[in-house]
Parts: structure tokens; C-alpha cells; sequence
């Protein structure tokens, strides 16, 4: 949860597939085909998901970065299928948006219609502004080949996706939905549909096609591969679905180096490699989870922006989305949710919450938590699949913002997750201990090899939570080959 962003839960469905399927022309081969959507659905399809990707993750706080990759992202693209004066006109005159997600993950995705998106992790694991254009030049060649609306087509995804289940109970409720966990049924459906290897060779041949028209070495995304191959093989099982879908990375590494040598012979040398430029801007990037934006230390949770903090209980995990605090219990039988109300007091969050339709009120009072005023709400409603689900809900003000904490278990559960409820909404108090006030992120400072070492050699001590691997794995360096000295090697800095 971040300051001065308020994001209310919107469980929106979107309604856009009443046309079925549409026969328009694929940007890049020029042919027409069968697409699960007209280029104008898939405008407005983008347009929506991109509010629940930025309520989701995010917007890095940095607009001098925010604007270098919106720029390089428009070169790129200027570049592309979609800028030629052969291209028909409703392709050349969609406008694309180019996003720094504030996430620690290494991930870059495109939405349909001209949404693209990288992540800070991303970023901070680039070498060089050349990596970044292929990657962008990758992603703006799945909006251009409209892989999502072919994959979206051939899985008759305007039949399923839209339904969206269990919406109207869930608002009522205010519940979050399983989706909640990832992100609205549309979306997540557009984010983890699977591209086809195909899609994904074809991707690459674009971006690097679009980097070298622009001037770039594509050749040196072959490095970003190489480790992005080695993250992958070092979270295991979390592997960011980014790269699950993606052909082996090793096969990536030398295809790029195929296709850069192509495209040069048949556009011309493209040298550019803009090292000291991209590090310049990637320079303070924070790297790993932002504990200002909230962290869990010592069975507790501490917002030292919002100035806050409560008890988490003993198996619940903690979920810290931009918009909501999520607190899971292990079995999944009981859930709680803080988030950030609008109206001005407690007593009118909880009258207007109470007040919905659906909504069977049991109990309200108001108190006083660690001396901030309270109003509670106990409160009954169905779900769609028509079990009944008993809600504790505190509203809280603090600090001119009201603060909504709501513990939701099926009704015949209450009994038992009561009193765990309360320990968490009755210990919300104001944060004062300078020492979780002022912590800081780990960022990223660029500093020269003093000498001729192996990598290893030349690491400083590194801050809790990253390892020398993790490092090498940034700078796209093995720990044990030799660095000139003067390299700029990325290091984190607390
Ligand atoms: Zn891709």
C-alpha cells in the first residue's frame, strides 16, 4: 500500500467480445486473418487492463526514468510495422504507452492494442540501453503480430473470459475474489495466455529487426538471455511466466546473434550500445521489495510511508499489493484486507459500506484503537455460490486517511477467527520507532572495478537478501571471470 495512491477494488468485467471474432490485417505480414478481436477491441481491451496493471503493481516513482523508456520505447516503434507508410492508418495512428513497473520482478509484457511494460527488476538487470531495445522492440512485435488476439481467436477466450464467475456477490461483500490474488479474470487471462513458441521466435525476430533499424547492436541482447537463463534456473519454481513461455534461452542467445548479423547485412551496421547513458539512468534504481511501501519484521506488519503498523497472527501470509494489504490465512479459511477508504471519517466509511444492498448488519460500535477513532461493523452477505460469509470490519482514522481492515471467514467459521481478527485490527496503531520510520530500499550504485580481478573478488559486502550469484547474475557476469578494472559493475547499495 503506497501513499496517495487509492485505489478502490474494482471487480470489472469487461464486455467487449459481443462481437465474436473479427477478420483484419496483421500488421506485420500484411495478410488478413481471423483474430479473437478487431484492432478497436483490442485498443479498448489494453485501455482497461492497463488501469488494473498499474493499480497492481505500481508506477515506478521516477519520471526521468518514467520518460527515457517511453522515449526509447517511441523510437523503437517508430521503427516498427506499425509506423510504415504501407501500414493501413488505424495501426500507424494507435498511440503507444511505455510503463516502468515498480516491481522487483524481472519482467516484461505487452497488453494489446499499445500498452508495453518493464519492470524496475528489469531494468536494473539490463547492461545496456541496446538489451533495452530489443526487449522493447520484442514486446511492441507481439502488439504488432497480434499474438493476444490470435491466441485469444483460436481459444474462443470471448466465451469464457468475460463471464467472470463470482463478480456481483464479491462486491457487494467487498471479498476478494481468488483472482484478487493476481488480477481481475480479463487480464490475468491476456497476461498468462501462452504465446506460442512461434509467437515468441517471431517476437524476437522483430525486436531485433526494430533495434537495428534504430541503430542498435541487438546483438548484445544475446547477454540478457544468458542470464535471464540463469535467473530462471535460480528461482526454481517461481519463474516468472515472462520467461515460461519463451523458447530455452540458451536457443534465444544464438538466435539473436543470427538475426542481429541478418538484420545488419540487410539494414546496415548498427553499432549503438549506450552503456554510460543507460547506466546513468538505471543509477539509484531500487532494487528487491521497496520496505517503504511496507514490510514484515518480527510478526508484524510496518508502513513506515503511511505510518502505520499491526500484528500479523501466526499463519497468515502477507500479500502487499499498491491498493491493499492482503493477510491469507494457510488453510485459506479466513482472510483479512486492509485498505485505504475515501470517504473522510470512520463513521461515514462504515454508514456507507453498511448501507449496501446485500449486506445484513448484525452488530456496529464505535471505540477508540491505541487512541485512534473507531467504528466497527459486523456484517453478514452471500456469495454467488451462495455460502455466507460473516465480515468484521474496522474502520480507523489516522493521520487524515481512514484505514478500512476487514476480516471475512464463511459464517460458520467466525467463531473461531474472531478473536484473530480483532488482534489485528485492535493492534493497529501509529508507527513511531525512528528505526522502522527511516529504513531504507537497497539501490543500485555503479562503481568502477578498482582492479583487474574475478567478479567475486571486487564485491563489497553485500546487504541482507542478496547473494554474489544474484549480483553476477545483474551484471551479467559469471562469478568467476576475470573484470578489467575501470568496468562499471551495479552493485547494491544500502
Ligand atoms: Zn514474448
Amino acid at each position: 500500500m503506497r501513499r496517495a495512491r487509492v485505489y478502490l477494488v474494482v471487480f470489472s468485467v469487461l464486455v467487449l467480445f459481443a462481437e465474436g471474432c473479427a477478420v483484419s490485417t496483421n500488421p506485420v505480414s500484411g495478410r488478413r486473418r481471423l483474430y479473437g478481436y478487431s484492432w478497436a477491441e483490442e485498443r479498448r481491451i489494453g485501455q482497461e487492463a492497463d488501469r488494473q496493471i498499474v493499480a497492481q503493481y505500481g508506477l515506478y516513482d521516477d519520471p526521468a526514468l518514467a520518460a527515457y523508456v517511453d522515449s526509447l520505447g517511441q523510437v523503437i516503434l517508430a521503427h516498427s510495422h506499425l509506423r510504415r507508410s504501407d501500414t493501413p492508418k488505424e495501426f500507424r495512428e494507435t498511440p503507444f504507452v511505455f510503463r516502468v513497473l515498480d516491481s522487483p520482478v524481472v519482467n516484461a509484457f505487452a497488453l494489446p492494442g499499445g500498452y508495453v511494460y518493464v519492470t524496475r527488476g528489469l531494468l536494473a538487470h539490463l547492461n545496456n540501453e541496446a538489451q533495452l531495445a530489443v526487449v522493447l522492440g520484442h514486446e511492441i512485435g507481439h502488439v504488432a503480430a497480434r499474438h493476444a488476439s490470435q491466441r485469444a481467436f483460436e481459444l474462443q477466450l470471448g466465451q469464457v473470459a468475460l463471464l467472470g464467475g463470482a463478480v456481483l456477490g464479491q462486491e457487494v461483500l467487498g471479498l476478494p475474489g481468488g483472482d484478487v490474488l493476481q488480477l481481475g479474470g480479463t487480464v490475468a487471462q491476456l497476461l498468462f495466455l501462452k504465446y506460442s513458441r512461434d509467437d515468441e521466435r517471431e517476437s524476437d525476430r522483430l525486436g531485433v529487426e526494430y533495434a537495428v533499424r534504430a541503430g542498435y547492436d541487438a546483438a548484445e541482447a544475446a547477454a540478457f538471455f544468458r542470464s535471464l537463463k540463469r535467473l530462471s534456473e535460480q528461482s526454481g519454481a517461481s519463474l516468472p511466466s515472462f520467461l515460461s513461455t519463451h523458447p530455452d534461452p540458451g536457443e534465444r542467445e544464438q538466435t539473436i546473434r543470427e538475426l542481429a548479423a541478418r538484420w545488419m547485412q540487410e539494414v546496415g551496421l548498427a553499432t549503438r550500445e549506450n552503456q554510460v547513458v543507460y547506466y546513468a539512468r538505471i543509477e539509484g534504481i531500487v532494487l528487491g521489495e521497496d520496505p517503504r511501501q511496507g514490510y514484515v519484521a518480527d510478526g508484524a506488519f510496518y508502513h513506515p510511508t503511511l505510518r502505520f503498523w499491526f500484528p500479523v497472527p501466526a499463519d497468515f501470509q502477507v500479500i502487499n499489493q499498491p491498493s491493499q494489504v492482503l493477510l491469507v490465512e494457510a488453510e485459506q479459511q479466513a482472510v483479512l484486507v486492509l485498505t485505504l477508504a475515501s470517504e473522510s471519517s470512520a463513521a461515514e466509511a462504515a454508514r456507507a459500506w453498511a448501507a449496501q444492498e446485500g449486506l445484513t448488519v448484525l452488530d456496529r460500535g464505535s471505540e477508540r484503537v491505541n487512541g485512534l477513532p473507531a467504528v466497527y461493523v459486523v456484517a453478514e452477505g452471500q456469495t454467488s455460490e451462495g455460502q455466507t460469509v460473516r465480515v468484521l470490519r474496522y474502520f480507523i482514522e489516522h493521520e487524515g486517511r481512514v484505514y478500512s481492515l476487514a476480516g471475512y471467514t464463511l459464517a460458520a467459521q467466525y467463531a473461531r477467527y474472531r478473536p484473530v481478527f480483532l488482534q489485528v485490527m485492535r493492534g493497529f496503531a501509529p508507527l513511531r520507532d525512528p528505526a522502522r520510520l527511516n529504513v531504507q530500499p537497497v539501490v543500485l550504485a555503479i562503481r568502477p572495478a578498482e582492479r583487474t580481478a574475478p567478479f567475486r573478488a571486487l564485491l563489497p559486502a553485500l546487504p541482507e537478501a542478496f547473494t554474489p550469484e544474484a549480483v553476477a547474475i545483474m551484471n551479467q557476469v559469471e562469478l568467476d571471470a576475470v573484470v578489467q578494472a575501470g568496468t562499471p559493475l551495479k552493485l547494491p547499495q544500502r
